[in-house]
Parts: structure tokens; C-alpha cells; sequence
């Protein structure tokens, strides 16, 4: 059985020489071939998250009075992303495992919330874009509550069309900022004022955007106001491990108070262990992901996060002029790292595929059939690569159309 454990061990040196070999026909996403799931700022600091992951790899963020160490850094986390994000006084929040963990908490919350504020009963419904995450979808499935999808306007959430989808038993209302697909901010302004003036719950998904949003801003980019800014605006994720460039493992959830936050807190008093609380899904929390996001954080600062933002943006705006000179539409007008972009004439899966032959592993779009990039600051540095390549596959893609499949959620 060449799956089953070895009878006898071997020496770590020949088991990391293996994995080595295995990860041979990885994606080559430090020479910049990944522009989605890999979030690559450099060898700084990637440097910095393993040894402050490794340092905390054993211990666990459930027993903060056993680390006050991680409770510190978790606290202080929180804190850095509520500053960024307009949170007010009394905001609070949590560190989670990754976004689908922080949707999945925050939509928690605003069911409890409904259940036990405002006496809702019965089932219940969120009301999202459809360009919202699917996230959305999978925390609704395990709580059996109704996901009502809306047409988009302009590629951007339609505040009018998700007021004619709500009712009594919505519970929530969702915002992107920005939406994965187009990498575009809904008009969360907007959303907020609905939100404000039919008494719901608006939770902004910043899961890609924001630990980038707020440095773009102080860039000079011209992002709009998308976080707690926006009155309406009473809970937020945001993900550290994509452009807060903190290892796997690491999300943030935001709520504008204590009192909205501790419906999201899980107590269980009676148990032959005792009392069991957990401010997330998850009962053992890495210490790792929680010290590799302290410390990347306070090895960056705010001029670091500045300085890597700028070189994402700069290669946003590269691509971009490159695709639009080639001949291809961009899809709304991108602000932060994520660009889809499509053509007519040639069919967009079968370059996606080409690409593929050339090491690049990116992304798609279906509506329309485009490709999507999630940029990092690597990028900067491949930019002419790229778009040779992508010559390439465009001649090479030729006449084949409906080749391809989506391949960007599919692998
Ligand atoms: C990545 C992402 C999520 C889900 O986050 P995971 O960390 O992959 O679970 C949710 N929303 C948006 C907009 C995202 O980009």
C-alpha cells in the first residue's frame, strides 16, 4: 500500500528532500507565474511569516490566558484593522481562519441577531449581488437560510434591484469591496443608505480588499468610501493571508459594536470540561497564522504596505494598458489588484489554457468570457512576460473556440 504510514520512519532530511521533488510541478509563483491563491510580496517577507509562524506553531489561540502572547497579537491585529477600516469607538472583532470562516461568523451573528433583537421568525434570507462570494452560499447552506441573488448593473451590486428582493425575514444585505470577479467596489454608499433606511444589516465583504483599499487611498488611488465610513456599514471581513500578505490561516471579522459582535460568540456552560466559549468556528487556533499576521504587520508598517500596494497597482496599470492595447475590453474600471478583461473575436478560455502552457496559472471570468488576474507585487517584475506570452496564447488560441473551461475555480 505505497498511501499507507511507513512501517519506519526516515530521517527528515530524506523526507524534506522528497517534498521537494513533489512540489517540482508546482505553479512557479515566486518567479510570478500565479496571479490567483498564491499573494506574493516578496522573499522579506515571506521570510518573516515562516519564522514567526514557526516560532508559534505549537501554541494555540484557544487558551489565551495559557498565551497571552497570542491574545496580545490577536488583539492588536484586530485593532491595526479596524484602524484602517474607519472602525468607531467600540468596534471589536476576531481573528478567524480565512474569509469563508469570517462570512460564515458574520452571517451568524446578523441570524442571532434577527432572532433574538428583532423576533424574526420563521425562515430567513440574505439578499447579495451576484457577483458576492460564494462564501455567502456556503454559510447560508449550514444554517439553512435562503441566499436571493440579484442582477448586477454595470457589473457592480444594484441597490435597487436587492431592495425589491428584501423582506421581513432578510437578515442581511451584502457589498463587495471589491467583488472577486471584476476585482470592482459595489457602491457600498448606496447599500449603506438602504441599509440605514430599511433597518438591515449591511456586511461589506473586504476579504480581497481590505488590507489593500485603505493603502491605495493613501496612495493617492481614488477608492470610495467602502468601509465603516459608511454608516450603514455594521460588520466587515477582511482577509489577512491575501493582501494583508500574512500566512494561510489568517481572516479578520469586523463589527461596528461589542453588542452586534457577541452574537457571534459560541458558549457552551454544560459539559463534564466545563465551560467552552469560542469567538469563532474553530475550537484549537493556530498560533502560528495569528503571530506570522502580528508580525508581518509590524515588519511592514504603513510604509511597507504603501510601498508593496504601489507596485501592485503599478502593475495593474501596465496590464492594463497592455490588454486595452491588444484589443481587449477591461471590465469596469479596477482599482486595486484583481483585473478581468475579454475580447470578442477570440475565445478567452482557450488563451486561459495557453497560458496555462506556458506556467502561467490565472483565472476567468464567464459573464463575460474573460480572464481575471489577482495581482501581487511580483508582478511588477513580469509584466513584459506576460503580455508577450499572452501574444502568444492569443495567435495560438486562434479559431478554437469553446475549448476551454473554467479552469480558475475549477483546479
Ligand atoms: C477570497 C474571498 C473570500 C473567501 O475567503 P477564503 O479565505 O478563500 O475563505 C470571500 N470573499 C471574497 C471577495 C474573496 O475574494
Amino acid at each position: 500500500m505505497p498511501h499507507s504510514l511507513p512501517e519506519q520512519g526516515e530521517p527528515w532530511d530524506a523526507t524534506r528532500d522528497r517534498m521537494i521533488a513533489m512540489a517540482a510541478g508546482d505553479v512557479k509563483w515566486r518567479d510570478g507565474k500565479a496571479a490567483v491563491y498564491v499573494f506574493n510580496a516578496g522573499e522579506d517577507v515571506e521570510r518573516v511569516q515562516k519564522e514567526a509562524y514557526a516560532m508559534f506553531a505549537s501554541e494555540n489561540g484557544l487558551g489565551p490566558a495559557a498565551f497571552p502572547s497570542l491574545a496580545r497579537m490577536e488583539r492588536e491585529v484586530v485593532a491595526n484593522g479596524l484602524g484602517l477600516l474607519h472602525g468607531p469607538e467600540g468596534a471589536a472583532g476576531a481573528m478567524t481562519s480565512g474569509g469563508t470562516d469570517s462570512i460564515l461568523r458574520a452571517v451568524t451573528a446578523a441570524r442571532d441577531f434577527a432572532r433574538k433583537v428583532r423576533g424574526v421568525q420563521g425562515p430567513l434570507n440574505i439578499v447579495l449581488p451576484r457577483s458576492a462570494h460564494p462564501a455567502f452560499d456556503k454559510a447560508c447552506l449550514v444554517m439553512e437560510i435562503e441566499v436571493r441573488r440579484t442582477p448586477l448593473k454595470d457589473y457592480l451590486a444594484d441597490p435597487v434591484a436587492m431592495e425589491a428582493a428584501i423582506d421581513d425575514a432578510t437578515i442581511m444585505i451584502v457589498g463587495s469591496a471589491p467583488c472577486f470577479p471584476y476585482g470592482l467596489i459595489d457602491p457600498i454608499g448606496a447599500l449603506g443608505e438602504l441599509a440605514q433606511r430599511r433597518d438591515l444589516w449591511l456586511h461589506v465583504d473586504a476579504c480581497v480588499g481590505g488590507y489593500i483599499a485603505p493603502f491605495v487611498r493613501m496612495n493617492g488611488g481614488d477608492v470610495p468610501p467602502f468601509d465603516f465610513e459608511v454608516p450603514g456599514v455594521r460588520s466587515m471581513s477582511a482577509d489577512l493571508h491575501k493582501y494583508g500578505y500574512c500566512s494561510k490561516g489568517a481572516s479578520t471579522v469586523f463589527f461596528r459594536s461589542e453588542d452586534l459582535k457577541k452574537h457571534m460568540i459560541f458558549e457552551v456552560g454544560d459539559w463534564p470540561a466545563g465551560r467552552m466559549t469560542t469567538p469563532t468556528l474553530a475550537g484549537t487556533r493556530p498560533g502560528g497564522a495569528i503571530a506570522a499576521a502580528w508580525a508581518v504587520m509590524q515588519t511592514l508598517g504603513v510604509d511597507g504596505y504603501r510601498a508593496k500596494h504601489g507596485q501592485v497597482t503599478q502593475a495593474r496599470e501596465q496590464i492594463e494598458a497592455g490588454v486595452l492595447a491588444r484589443g481587449f475590453t477591461v471590465v469596469g474600471r479596477p482599482q486595486l489588484g484583481i483585473l478581468a478583461f475579454t475580447r470578442e473575436d477570440v475565445d478567452c478560455m482557450a488563451i486561459l489554457g495557453k497560458l496555462y502552457e506556458r506556467g502561467w496559472v490565472t483565472s476567468a471570468i464567464t459573464e463575460p468570457r474573460g480572464l481575471h488576474l489577482m495581482l501581487s507585487p511580483v508582478h511588477l517584475t513580469v509584466v513584459d512576460r506576460y503580455l508577450a506570452d499572452l501574444d502568444w496564447a492569443t495567435r495560438a488560441a486562434g479559431g478554437q473556440s469553446g475549448a476551454g473551461t473554467n479552469i480558475g475555480y475549477g483546479r
